[in-house]
């Protein structure tokens, strides 16, 4: 199905949002967040948030002033840099104060630049209003099923309000705060995008399911990634064996939601510390040495 026009509008020159733009237009990530609150079973937590990146990447971790700085260097370089992002190592909003900080600084030092921001979902209930002050206008939640029982299959914790949650009792309140986050994201009219992560055996099946419910609530794009697991990455997943999905389940499962919304097809899964067009990686060119070293004057 078509986006309706305003929708397109408002995504035009986002690279990730929109196929036609992710040629011409570039996003960066800054790494500020470490922390998280669950444990997602995909997950090691030597490497970058598996909700949005590629396993096995280790992202340098920069403190807020420093992101601040990164991004008005490379938005001095990269002309064409219209979305700052926030997607991990961890969890941006196990990291409240790391993650506000960094979009107040670029907010108040480059105010056109996009924000956006990706979360396993937690606490987005309880910091929506914060969101919604910082004119944060796309979120991603990674939602990867919507029954407690599969949940349990896929996080083996969650840490909420000072209490961890084991099983079934976890996973109900992580996913019933992702609809609570959904439905809030809606009702502030800020757009959201859901990944989900395909595991074969688990929740492959039921992604139909996921995808209409999020489709409810008012998600403008799915994007349905593949599970990336191996042994070597020290993942729960990896040491069980479980497998990810190949490209023909992977676009079956694709092809079978596509007929309800949009899909989202192009996602690179990208590092915490991205930068760049798309399809390229530019994270190198732009570590802390040397981005302090082109513009010391930025010193935050
Ligand atoms: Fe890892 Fe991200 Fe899951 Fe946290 S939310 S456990 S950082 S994949
Ligand atoms: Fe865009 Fe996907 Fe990369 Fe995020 S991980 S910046 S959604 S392409």
């Amino acid at each position: 199905p078509e986006m309706d026009e305003k929708l397109k509008e408002r995504i035009a020159n986002h690279p990730c949002y929109s196929e036609e733009a992710h040629h011409h237009y570039a996003r960066m990530h800054v790494a500020v967040a470490p922390a998280c609150n669950i444990q997602c079973n995909y997950c090691n937590r030597k490497y970058d948030c598996a909700n949005e990146s590629r396993p096995g990447v280790v992202s340098e971790l920069l403190t807020p002033e420093e992101a601040a700085h990164k991004v008005l260097v490379i938005a001095g370089k990269i002309p064409q840099m219209t979305v700052l992002g926030i997607a991990g190592p961890g969890d941006p909003l196990a990291n409240p104060e790391k993650t506000f900080r960094t979009f107040e600084l670029i907010a108040d030092k480059a105010p056109d630049i996009k924000l956006c921001l990706s979360t396993n979902g937690l606490m987005l209930p309880e910091y929506i209003d914060r969101i919604k002050q910082l004119n944060i206008d796309h979120v991603t939640i990674t939602l990867n099923t919507i029954d407690p029982e599969i949940g349990a299959q896929i996080y083996s914790w969650v840490h909420y309000k000072r209490k961890r949650y084991k099983g079934v009792e976890g996973a109900k309140i992580l996913l019933e705060k992702q609809m609570e986050g959904l439905q809030a994201l809606k009702e502030a009219d800020i757009l959201c995008k859901v990944n989900s992560v395909m595991i074969p055996g688990v929740n492959d099946k039921h992604l139909v399911e996921v995808n209409k419910a999020i489709r409810e609530k008012g998600a403008f794009l799915h994007n349905i990634m593949p599970l990336i697991s191996a042994p070597e990455h020290g993942t729960h997943f990896g040491l069980t064996g479980q497998r990810g999905p190949t490209g023909k389940e992977l676009k079956e499962v694709q092809d079978n939601c596509a007929g309800n919304m949009k899909m989202m097809r192009h996602c690179r899964q990208c590092r915490a510390d991205a930068v760049g067009l798309l399809g390229e990686d530019r994270s190198q060119e732009f570590t802390k040495d040397k981005f302090l070293e082109m513009s010391p004057e930025y010193n935050l």
